[in-house]
């Protein structure tokens, strides 16, 4: 048997096992079950490499996560030393551990100014649904139990648990579940690209602002409990705010006595060119979310934090605040974070994404804009966006059936590339680690697959 015979067969039966018992997250089955899932078996730096033998870039760190590329071995290393000494205990009834403790501190250190107290959870999901029970007991603490609608925008995307989700604006999460609870609702997000027409794209952001005023009076201030958002919207199409939105987000919230709650779970930890995406757009948030980017992914670790407003009465109530993971602060996925974070300060990534590394992807991003199928391109830091449209003057889109995402996702994929696409909307959010070569070679990819779907729908 030649050696890619016995890889064949041995990727064949993983599909086979995969299809029969495996309910995977945001999958169509039924489709799966026909073409056989993907297995990836090891990754390096950039680089994934599936059982196949096959090697692709990976221009999106897993899913917007891997800070410090795959197969670090001082990750695996922290991670290993913590297993053998310490591989579980919990945080609950006033006992820590000295890697909880310490991350703490670290984060203290590293967040947005007067961040300075954290929960633990796995996920970025549990964050936000964390998030929300601290927010309604805030205002339990403070003797305002009216003050318990949440403000989430259109687009956005917290998480799949039943808060979470319910915060996201992503409408197609609802329904299979009932969602959203009641107390969340929705308002507009600056999304100039999609929804603006002829305004500009400040004037835009300021209308898109002001729907959060023109809520919070429809609903009354006295019972609206928070403002909710990440920095820039990511699996909603990598919507970057224009100046002057998040200002005047910031006047409205104070204004009306509303808790911001800034969702840094893909913005966090360097991604945007700064240490969270606060830091970038000039917000000061009462409590952030953060996730991926503090463990690079890997091991599951979220983090809510806390500033003086929310933290002060939580941590001076004198009861027991009834909320905890088993895996709170657990002492491997904060060993892990630890390594993780010094990766991150020893070898300036969050310097080199907002200079040399972030000025580099985005030079070579902006070169596509003169491609007959892109509208726009747009990002910051080490985001970057693609639009495709059918005509680049009126920015308007292909029809649905056309599936030009789609479309050239597939050739990505074939030609060595992971790029997402989120309906018509090309998306790379690379590791932070990645160099000028691997650049060039991302957006060499990135541009002979545009060219091939171009041609394949019919576009010169
Ligand atoms: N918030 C944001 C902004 C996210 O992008 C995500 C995941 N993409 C989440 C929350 C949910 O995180 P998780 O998938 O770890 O639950």
């Amino acid at each position: 048997m030649s050696q890619n015979t016995a890889l064949s067969n041995q990727t064949k039966r993983w599909q086979e096992m995969d299809a029969a018992h495996h309910l995977h997250p945001f999958t169509t089955h039924k489709d799966l079950a026909t073409k056989g899932a993907r297995v990836i078996t090891h990754a390096e730096g950039v680089y994934l490499y599936d059982s196949e033998g096959k090697r692709m870039l990976d221009g999106m760190a897993g899913l917007w996560c891997v800070q410090v590329g795959y197969g670090r071995e001082e990750l695996a290393q922290a991670g290993y030393k913590a297993l053998k000494e310490l591989s579980y205990y919990n945080n609950f009834f006033q006992t820590t551990n000295q890697y909880a403790a310490e991350l703490s501190d670290k984060l203290a250190e590293v967040c947005p100014k007067g961040i300075d107290r954290f929960f633990f959870a796995n996920s970025g999901s549990e964050g936000n649904d964390s998030a929300v029970k601290i927010i309604r007991y805030y205002w339990n603490l403070m003797g305002k139990p009216d003050k318990k609608t949440i403000i989430a925008r259109k687009k956005s995307y917290h998480g799949v648990t039943l808060a979470a989700a319910s915060l996201s604006g992503l409408t197609h999460l609802h329904p299979q579940a009932d969602l959203p609870l009641p107390g969340f609702v929705h308002v507009e997000c600056p999304d100039w690209f999609a929804e603006g027409g002829d305004m500009t794209p400040e004037e835009y952001g300021l209308k898109a602002a002001h729907s959060l005023e023109e809520k919070i009076l429809e609903l009354g201030a006295d019972n609206v409990a928070a403002f909710v958002a990440e920095p820039v919207q990511g699996a909603g199409g990598l919507i970057i705010p224009p100046k002057g939105y998040w200002e005047e987000i910031q006047r409205i919230c104070r204004k009306y006595d509303v808790l911001l709650h800034i969702d840094e779970v893909i913005c966090g930890f360097g991604r945007t060119g700064q240490w969270f995406g606060s830091d970038t757009f000039g917000i000061e948030p009462d409590m952030i979310n953060m996730a991926k980017g503090l463990s690079s992914g890997y091991q599951p670790l979220a983090a809510v934090g806390l500033g003086k407003r929310v933290g002060d009465v939580i941590f001076n109530s004198d009861e027991e605040w009834s909320h905890g993971f088993t895996y709170s602060g657990h002492p491997v996925a904060c060993a892990v974070a630890l390594a993780n974070l010094e990766v991150i300060q020893k070898e300036k990534l969050v310097e080199k994404a907002g200079g040399a590394t972030g000025a580099y992807f985005q030079k070579k991003l902006a070169e596509l804009a003169d491609h007959p199928l892109v509208g726009e391109t747009r990002g910051v830091g080490l985001l970057g966006a693609i639009e495709l449209v059918k005509d680049r003057k009126t920015r308007a889109k292909f029809d649905s059936a056309t599936d030009a995402g789609t479309r050239c996702r597939n050739h990505c994929f074939s030609n060595g590339l992971v790029m997402r696409a989120i309906g018509d909307t090309m998306v790379l959010s690379p590791p932070l680690t990645i160099t000028e070569s691997e650049m060039d070679n991302l957006f060499g990819l990135a541009r002979h697959c545009l060219d091939l779907t171009a041609s394949e729908i019919g576009v010169v």
